[in-house]
């Protein structure tokens, strides 16, 4: 069966959270079962291709070409589509955006000869309305919703004029949305089915806390939704092997453990016991209730290691904080692999206080890692961590509750017992990947 997944981002090549790890994964463990799969991705600058070729699609009623680079990679084939609108510095954050993707997308639409097309997130949700407008060869669409605050809104005239769909697509039944048209709604109202990266999550958007203003969409599409929580790449996330590291360990061996969190203490300057934050720094990830508990959190003996990038006030605000706090608290700015991984394994907990998570992978990561997550109990972060058996889970989202999370944690008895459970579970993409590949042939039938 051939699957082709379109989306923004994937590692090794593009990366700006979680998104980008799923389109990175899962295609490879779904080849192994011996799917066909193809990804396709806008071609950033500077990822080098095996081979290239021409192409072309319709934009705004006009020709236009595209060049093609292509590799393969452990079984998958990834087509970078060369658009000139992404031979930026960054991924997203322009205010073209909508019509960057919506270009990528009628160029993915020309390509794509497939089974089933796999779209994720509203970067790629066009696809199933050209489907069903008999635009897209492909016997069934796929949605996987990663995050619905994001949607890809715009003036309706215009999405007509780019896409040459025809108005009826301007239908509040549809695609249109208080006056605008909304991508991930399009996507919602088309696919053949949709996924969300957790159960939890799946239920949580259908509610008007979490829905972002669709959750009335959600509901009305919810026969055709089905949770499938994310996995991580237990090759790549693997203390075992792990190369950023300054010692290596396993279940059975933890003496690398002790050294990576000494490492970690002396590298940062902090006292132990350290609690890590690896985390954009955006209002998602709910980090003002640490700033809020920090001194609560210090007089009970933590110390502070945060990795981000996000919005800049935040940004100012962890700085200030390292700064007021020398010896507890330490902000590095911006993106860093290495130091992710480190922050990973020498922590002895880690902090995840999202007001709303899809599915997280970060808690996943510190599972395999023997660093158990303090999370607030919402999204993915319940599926898939076991309170107080492999990590800490906290409600309401408030400092207080974080912190009384924090005492569990450090006062846990069972300690040893809770980073050997977290480190036995299986976090791998194999089960999901599986239920993938069933939900696949069940839309074929
Ligand atoms: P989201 O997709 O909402 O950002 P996830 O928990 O699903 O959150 O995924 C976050 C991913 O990004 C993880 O792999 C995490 O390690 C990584 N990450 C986040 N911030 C940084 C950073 N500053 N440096 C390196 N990796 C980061």
């Amino acid at each position: 069966m051939r699957v082709t997944f379109v989306a923004a981002e994937s590692v090794p090549f593009a990366k700006v959270g979680g998104l980008g790890d799923v389109v990175g994964a899962l295609p490879e463990e779904l080849a192994r079962l011996g799917f066909e799969v193809t990804t396709i991705l806008p071609w950033y600058p500077g990822i080098p291709v095996h081979t290239e070729s021409e192409s072309s699609f319709r934009f705004a009623g006009a020709e236009e070409h595209l060049r093609v680079g292509e590799i393969e990679q452990r079984g998958v084939r990834i087509l970078f589509l060369g658009l000139p609108d992404f031979l930026r510095d960054g991924i997203y954050g322009y205010p073209d955006d909508v019509q960057r993707f919506v270009r990528f997308s009628l160029a993915a639409a020309a390509l794509i000869e497939t089974d089933v097309a796999h779209v994720h997130d509203w970067h790629s949700a066009l696809l199933p309305a050209l489907s069903h407008a008999g635009r897209l060869r492909a016997r069934a669409t796929v949605l996987t919703v990663h995050n619905i605050a994001h949607q890809g809104s715009w003036d309706p005239g215009e999405l007509l004029h780019w896409t040459g769909l025809p108005g009826s697509f301007v239908h509040p039944d549809r695609m249109e949305y208080y006056g605008s048209v909304n991508l991930m709604k399009a996507g919602l109202t088309f696919a053949d089915a949709i996924t969300t990266v957790s159960a939890t999550y799946g239920r949580e958007i259908q509610t008007p806390e979490f829905g972002m203003g669709l959750d009335g969409i959600v509901r009305r599409q919810s026969k055709k939704l089905l949770g499938i929580p994310n996995g991580i790449d237990v090759t790549y996330w693997n203390p075992a092997t792990d190369p950023h590291l300054e010692a290596r360990y396993d279940r059975s061996n933890m003496g690398g453990k002790t050294l990576c969190q000494e490492a970690l203490a002396r590298d940062l300057g902090l006292a132990p016991p350290i609690l890590g934050v690896v985390s954009r720094l955006v209002h998602q990830k709910g980090l003002d209730i640490v700033r809020d508990g920090l001194p609560a959190l210090l007089d009970m003996g933590y110390s502070l290691a945060v990795l981000g990038a996000g919005d800049p006030g935040r940004e100012h605000a962890w700085a200030e904080a390292a700064r007021g706090n020398p010896g507890r608290v330490h902000y590095t700015r911006g993106r860093n692999e290495p130091l992710a991984h480190r922050i990973f394994a020498g922590s002895a907990g880690l902090l995840i206080p999202s007001r709303f998570e899809p599915c997280g992978l970060t808690q996943l990561i510190g599972l395999r890692y023997g660093t158990p997550p303090l999370a607030h109990a919402v999204g993915g972060l319940v599926d898939t961590i076991d309170d107080g058996r492999t990590g800490i889970l906290f409600r309401p989202h408030t400092s207080e509750a974080l912190l009384e999370g924090a005492r569990r944690l450090r006062h846990s008895e069972s300690r040893d017992v809770m980073i050997e459970l977290g480190m036995d579970r299986d976090v791998s993409w194999k089960r999901s990947a599986a239920e993938y590949g069933r939900l696949y042939r069940q839309l074929l039938e």
